[in-house]
């Protein structure tokens, strides 16, 4: 497979025209072509000679691709999906699948003490995703899943067993969310995600693979909006800071002057917390930060979140706190609203209390409700007075508006949907 050009830092832009026997200065054109003008064909780089694209398009890749659907909502929001072939394409499917598929080679075992939710809906239509109890995998495998490359990782880990489905593409999701004076892309940084949060369908169809700083960047540049984009959340399907090398350099094309030359105030990387790759990205990058909290209670967090036991809420705070939120950088909250779960003033307060004397904002989360999960969205009424209260102890909460209902826009519905019509 050809190496892409999409990604690539000046430097290396101008090293690759170098490599195909070309001047530097033809690397700077690229750079200008596919950053600042956001142009995705060859046949539109009128300044480069038709020699020099020969000569560049046999080794390269541009790395662009167009999306392969597309929902619009009656609100303006629109949801992009793309196919991707991530290296190496080894899935890591969620552990009750391993252990159903363990089940099936041990004739006698039975899983009759494990709760059925739903079907799972990736590439294995015949299995059933299956809540267990919050037991799960142990520390050291969450951890070693997260930190280490995933062709290392072994049967027994932390989602569950590896698949190698040579040749297979996978599909991402972005969504572009339309305001009177923005237009932000909600951006994928995985194919699937190794984290499992139970209110999540990314989570339930597990983990197939990283993206490459190419396949973040071409959501950007293969959209109708890509000339009007204005910021962007990485909140799409996967956790960020499990594929950090590829964000950061995203986030650098996204940023240096010679690429997109975005100020870092338009982009926030929301995750899980992450610690190792946290602690990276706080020393390493000037965007905003939103962390998934959804409860405040470790282990009622820990029913709804597996890798709560690897990084605990507390932790992350803790880490977070040693960082100055004062300035331009921002960190918020964000909180999914479970009705009967997480929404009443014994919640409320509790947050209160773990958020005290830090500078940030909470944002609650309606939730777009998914198939065979438990719970329903909290009440209007409850959000509401869950808002008030933090407001009324000095911590800052909105309620963030529902955008884009009607065309699955939560997290990895179409992806999982295309998945499960192939
Ligand atoms: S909510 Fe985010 S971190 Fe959790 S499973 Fe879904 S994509 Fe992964």
């Amino acid at each position: 497979m050809k190496e892409k050009l999409l990604g690539m830092t000046l430097e290396e832009l101008k090293q690759a025209a170098v490599s195909c026997g070309l001047k530097g200065f033809v690397g700077a054109q690229l750079a200008d072509w596919l950053y600042a003008k956001r142009v995705t064909d060859w046949d539109r780089m009128v300044n480069i000679s038709k020699a020099a694209k020969q000569a560049l398009s046999e080794k390269y890749d541009l790395g662009t691709s167009k999306p392969v659907g597309t929902s619009v909502s009656t609100d303006g929001t629109k949801k992009y999906l793309f196919e991707v072939h991530p290296a190496g394409n080894n899935k890591i499917i969620p552990d009750a699948i391993t252990e159903k598929k363990r089940a099936q080679n041990q004739p006698g075992n039975s899983l009759v003490e494990n709760e059925i939710v739903g079907e799972m809906t990736g590439n294995q239509p015949d299995v059933k995703f299956e809540r267990r109890s919050v037991s799960g995998p142990s520390v050291e495998n969450i951890k070693k899943t997260v930190t280490e490359d995933c062709s290392t990782v072994q049967d027994g880990c932390r989602m569950g067993d590896r698949i190698d489905e040579q040749g297979k593409p996978e599909y991402v999701e972005s969504v572009m969310i339309p305001e009177e004076d923005r237009k932000t892309l909600c951006v994928s940084s995985q194919a699937g995600c190794k984290m499992g949060c139970k209110f999540c369908m990314t989570g339930r169809h597990g983990f197939h693979g990283q993206l490459q700083a190419a396949d973040i960047l071409n959501q950007f540049l293969s959209i109708d909006e890509a000339q009007d984009l204005t910021n962007t959340v990485f909140m799409g399907m996967g956790e960020p800071l499990d594929n950090y090398d590829a964000v950061s350099r995203a986030i650098e094309v996204l940023t240096a002057p010679w690429g997109f030359a975005w100020s870092p105030k338009r982009i926030t990387v929301s995750t899980i917390g992450v610690l190792p790759a946290l602690k990276k990205y706080l020393d390493g990058q000037r965007c905003h930060l939103a962390v998934s909290l959804h409860n405040p209670f470790p282990e009622e967090r820990l029913q709804m979140m597996p890798a709560q036991k690897a990084w605990d809420i507390r932790e992350i705070l803790d880490l977070i706190r040693q960082y100055d939120f004062s300035g331009q950088r921002r960190v918020s909250f964000e909180y999914t609203m479970f009705k009967g779960f997480n929404d009443d003033k014994r919640h409320a307060d509790a947050l209160i209390r773990l958020l005290r004397g830090l500078e940030c904002r909470v944002n609650l989360i309606r939730f777009h409700k998914i198939p065979d999960f438990p719970y329903d969205c909290a009440t209007d009424a409850a959000m509401e007075a869950f808002r008030d209260r933090l407001n009324n102890h000095q911590v800052l909460c909105t309620i963030r508006s529902s955008r884009g209902e009607d065309i699955l826009a939560a997290c990895g519905m179409l992806a999982g949907q295309h998945s499960s019509s192939d």
